[in-house]
């Protein structure tokens, strides 16, 4: 059983109406990872996640959650799976403590209340009723819920949408205790910092399917080419360099003395490189690799229009 990934889903279909809100998406979430779910708006991301939840039933597909149906096994599952919703779910007129104490009461080993309120900076608003808290302050409240009860796997669904930078922390550092626990966590954003630095897996998904998988430094290496970038006398032999480098990289000199190269770089490229200028008597003056950071990853991927 523990064998078993945390999340299979397998050729999911959800269609609203005319519209396929999620067309043939596989994704499996192995145990004790972290996998930050992208895409554009009405990619289809909510929709995988609110059915891996129980709340929407497949139209064709599988989906297992810690070896169970979602749907199916739901009150097996409630006690094992914490659960973020995008809007709250919480009675208007009820206080931030006290629903937070009802959420762990219905746990056999839920985590100290107080605390989890002072964690996410709560604890000053404990009495007020639900609807007066403020957007940041609910959100704070509805990643509290989720974790109170100690689960196995958590769904967070763009767990730090409107909150400040303060309090995003405070949601990140949560995220990698969670993470350090052992527990698996599944969450959506649009925040790419929010990825790269909490994610070991990224599943970018685009019109109802996942169309890149891998963790934030592949999808940056393999998405798009890099580039070296350095400064010597003009007019070096590119020519000589570039039988040098590994084939598929290029070389240009966009201005006299500045040499720009394009490809895999990596520690051996720049090895590579300082070689070849200390072989030629070239003493290379800033030296700068440019990465391609997730956002460029996920622009080049899904493009740069915007989404109904
Ligand atoms: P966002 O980033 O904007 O939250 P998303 O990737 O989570 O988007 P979904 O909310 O899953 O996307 O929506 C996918 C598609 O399904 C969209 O076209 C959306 O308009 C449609 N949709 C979602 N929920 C419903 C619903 N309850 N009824 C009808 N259409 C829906």
């Amino acid at each position: 059983m523990r064998d078993t990934a945390a999340v299979e889903v397998a050729g999911l279909v959800k269609r609203y109406g005319n519209t396929t809100a999620v067309d043939g998406l596989d994704l499996t979430v192995g145990r004790g990872t972290v996998t930050a779910v992208l895409g554009p708006n009405g990619a289809g991301k909510t929709t995988t996640i609110e059915t891996c939840e129980g709340y929407r039933r497949p139209d064709a597909g599988t989906v297992r959650v810690l070896g169970l149906d979602p749907v199916a096994d739901a009150g097996d599952l409630r006690p094992r799976v914490g659960v973020m919703l995008q809007s709250g779910g919480v009675y208007p007129t009820v206080r931030a403590a006290e629903m937070l104490r009802h959420m762990a009461a219905l746990h056999a080993h839920p985590l100290d209340v107080d605390a989890l309120l002072e964690r996410l900076g709560l604890t000053g608003c404990g009495r007020t009723p639900y609807r007066r808290l403020s957007g940041g302050q609910q959100q704070r409240l509805a990643l509290a819920m989720a974790v109170v009860g100690r689960p196995e796997l958590v769904f967070l669904d763009e767990p730090t949408a409107g909150l400040d930078p303060q309090a995003r922390r405070a949601g990140w550092d949560l995220v990698r205790e969670l993470h350090a626990d052992g527990v698996t966590v599944v969450l959506t954003t649009h925040h790419m910092d929010e990825a790269e630095t909490l994610a070991d897996d990224v599943a970018i998904v685009d019109e109802g399917r996942v169309i890149a998988r891998g963790s934030p430094e592949e999808l940056c290496r393999g998405g798009a080419e890099n580039t070296l970038s350095f400064t010597g006398r003009p007019g070096l032999d590119l020519g000589s360099l570039l039988k040098a480098l590994p084939p598929g990289t290029s070389a240009d000199e966009p201005a006299p003395g500045t040499y720009r190269l394009t490809g895999t770089v990596d520690p051996q490229l720049l090895a590579t490189v300082t070689s070849w200028c200390a072989q030629n008597g070239v003493l290379p003056d800033g030296i700068a690799v440019e990465r391609h950071t997730l956002e460029d990853v996920f622009l080049n991927l899904t493009g740069k229009e915007l989404r109904s």
